[in-house]
């Protein structure tokens, strides 16, 4: 890195000058209030470290009655000098010298009837400075369109601000020189800023990046950044070491550096020590990697050394890795992964950085041997116990590889483990080979490195996943709610159904519309049912689920579906004194008088019916409201002979006879 500084970079004349006198005032004036007029000069750093001397700068002269205050390098108005005199305030004048010669042209010819021009920028205090010493009469132009507010003036005397660029001076001079009668040129221009800006621009030229010093509010500190962005893109303004763009121009050869006329010294070395030391770590650091890459090629690595290096080459059958040191490394096939399904090109790629295991420094024909699978093992050991020892188990996902003696043998990545039988399923399995080849989600429910030996469950995922199914059935629970189920056990009252991790039962009087002893009479174990939700305690952990709700209630179209006169098939429900209940479906019950039930004279019901029997009745009343139905066998049957009420008589004394046998007898 080659550093070159500008010529005139840093302090002008002027405001050494100024420096100089308000150190010596501070020095003289140890115990009095001392004042600048304003900033002393635009840099923030050297502003600071006045401060820390006691100097401050105020706005209003009014704030320094009686105290002492500096002028600094840029001047101040005529009427300055007898406002600080009516203050009694013992001024301290650092005016610069090629300043006031400005303000003395002004003054001169303004007292001879001359319009004064003032080239440069009206907000600038130098410029508002000049114009105090021509009764703040002068026109001011900073560009040439300013030129046309001039008006009136045969006699124009042109003083420039001590830091515009000559090419702007040349313009507006032009101009004046055109309009004019009688001018008076005063290139006032500072020769210590026409110089700094000529320099800065020819080292602009020739390298790679500008460093511009000085403060951002610095006028002539921007005059020098637009000069040098003009040849060199690379421009970097700052203020102080701090801000040094180093990662922009670490890697250049060439780098200039300016500062502006408030830019002390020491800020200047400071940035260029940086940029020197910069350069000096930028060899070490070179030469250390040279060094280390020489040294690398003649080292050999050690078996069980763990190495980073990057893959050369990847076939069917190997990959091919650099690792920086003279021979090559080789992984094959079988330590890249345990899978010999594995394609390596589908592992990495040419380029990639990989980390593996030195197996042998020489595997016979001058490669060293390696292992990807082994870095792969350890890793996934940390995997396993970290999921392990959190409170929150992840699952993770085995390939069964093998049925064996109590269980399943199980890959996750490159480990072997083990899933119990019991552990496979939430259920009893049977056939453990129907597992081989499946990919599992399991915990890690056992794990020891030092043994290697790490045990999954199956079991625990699916018991999760019911509880979270159960929550979820839980949390959407409502009368009413149909769910499918199936049924699961059946006991004497009812039986009992799976909705979807939850058990609910069905009482035996919910399972049918109709009169029934046992559940089995409507429901086997197994069978898929659709029930209602008809009440529920989640704290008890207790759901009363309906099954013939799901049905509609059969009294309801009783009318439609019986009518009088019609004949219909039934079966004997109950026998009572007073005739027998015959159902005509599950839920519907008619009775039969004891009148009804035969031609004959009978005293009890039990004489010709018997419970479950079907017979075959008439239809005599159907009255929906009071839910009853009036039957009658004997109307549903033809009347009997004398002869076959013989036979009937003696049979039933033999044996109970009924209906049924009486119209089998008779079809006979
Ligand atoms: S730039 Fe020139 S005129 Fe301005 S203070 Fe410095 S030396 Fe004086």
């Amino acid at each position: 890195l080659k550093i070159f500084l500008a010529d005139n970079a840093g302090f002008c004349f002027g405001v050494k000058q100024a420096m100089n006198k308000a150190l010596s005032a501070i020095t003289e004036k140890e115990n009095e209030n001392i004042f600048t007029y304003g900033p002393l000069i635009h840099n923030r750093q050297v502003i600071q470290k006045l401060e820390q001397k006691g100097l401050r700068a105020i706005e209003n002269l009014e704030d320094a009655a009686g105290n002492t205050v500096i002028v600094r390098s840029h001047g101040v108005p005529l009427e300055f000098y007898e406002d600080a005199k009516r203050l009694n305030i013992s001024v301290v004048d650092a005016t610069c010298p090629f300043v006031r010669k400005v303000q003395n042209i002004a003054r001169t010819y303004h007292d001879k009837g001359y319009c004064i021009v003032i080239v440069g920028n009206p907000d600038h205090p130098e410029v508002i400075g000049i114009n105090g010493w021509c009764n703040n009469e002068a026109y001011i132009v900073q560009t040439e369109s300013d030129i046309d507010k001039i008006d009136g003036c045969e006699k124009v005397c042109a003083v420039a601000q001590t830091t515009i660029t000559l090419d702007l001076w040349d313009k507006i001079i032009k101009q004046l020189r055109q309009r004019t009668k009688i001018l008076k040129e005063f290139n006032t221009i500072c020769t210590a800023t026409s110089e700094r800006q000529i320099s800065c621009a020819e080292i602009a030229k020739r390298v790679d990046a500008m460093i511009v010093i000085g403060g951002y509010h610095s006028s002539n500190t921007q005059k020098l950044v637009q000069i040098s962005q003009k040849y060199c893109k690379n421009t970097y303004h700052i203020e102080s070491v701090d801000e040094l763009p180093i990662e922009c121009i670490r890697d250049l050869s060439k780098i200039g550096v300016t500062a502006g006329a408030s830019t002390p010294d020491w800020i200047i070395k400071e940035v260029i020590h940086k940029m020197s030391n910069l350069e000096q770590q930028k060899n070490e650091n070179e030469m250390m990697d040279m060094m280390e890459e020489i040294e690398n090629s003649f080292k050999v690595p050690r078996k069980g050394d763990v190495l980073k290096g990057k893959v050369i080459q990847v076939t069917d059958n190997e990959i091919m890795v650099n690792l920086g040191y003279k021979s090559d490394g080789i992984i094959p096939k079988e330590e890249i992964s345990s899978d010999p399904s594995t394609n390596p090109r589908d592992i990495v790629q040419e380029g990639d950085e990989i980390e593996v295991y030195v197996l042998k420094t020489d595997d016979g024909e001058g490669n060293i041997l390696l292992s990807k699978k082994k870095i792969d093992r350890e890793k996934d050991w940390d995997l396993l116990e970290r999921i392990f020892k959190s409170s929150e188990q992840k699952s993770v996902t085995v390939k069964v590889t093998e049925a064996v003696k109590g269980g399943v043998t199980a890959m996750f990545n490159e480990i072997k483990g083990f899933i119990p039988a019991s552990q496979l399923s939430d259920s009893y399995v049977e056939n453990l080979g129907k597992f081989v080849g499946q990919f599992l989600e399991v915990k890690v429910i056992d794990f020891n490195q030092a043994k290697r030996r790490v045990v999954f469950s199956r079991r625990a995922v699916l018991e999760e996943e019911k509880e979270k199914k159960k929550q979820l059935l839980w949390e959407s629970m409502e009368k009413g709610k149909v769910f499918d189920g199936e049924v699961k056990r059946i006991t004497d009252f009812g039986a009992f159904v799976d909705i979807g991790g939850v058990d609910g039962l069905i009482h035996i009087s919910d399972l049918s519309w109709g009169k029934i002893k046992h559940p089995t009479e409507v429901v086997q174990v197994g069978d898929k049912v659709q029930t209602v939700v008809l009440d529920f305690d989640k704290e008890r952990n207790r759901i009363s689920l309906g099954l013939k709700q799901t049905m509609p209630e059969p009294w309801e179209t009783v009318e439609e579906k019986y009518h009088v006169g019609e004949i219909r098939e039934g079966k004997v429900v109950n026998l009572v004194d007073f005739g027998a209940f015959v159902e005509l479906e599950p839920g519907i019950d008619g009775l039969v008088h004891i009148s009804q039930i035969a031609h004959r004279h009978i005293a009890k019901a039990s004489e010709v019916l018997s419970i479950g029997q079907t017979v075959k009745v008439k239809i005599l009343d159907v009255d929906k409201e009071a839910r009853r139905i009036s039957l009658s066998i004997k109307e549903a049957l033809e009347e009997p002979n004398a002869e076959t009420e013989k036979d009937l008589k003696e049979f039933h004394e033999d044996e109970p006879i009924t209906i049924g046998d009486i119209l089998h007898s008779k079809k006979e």
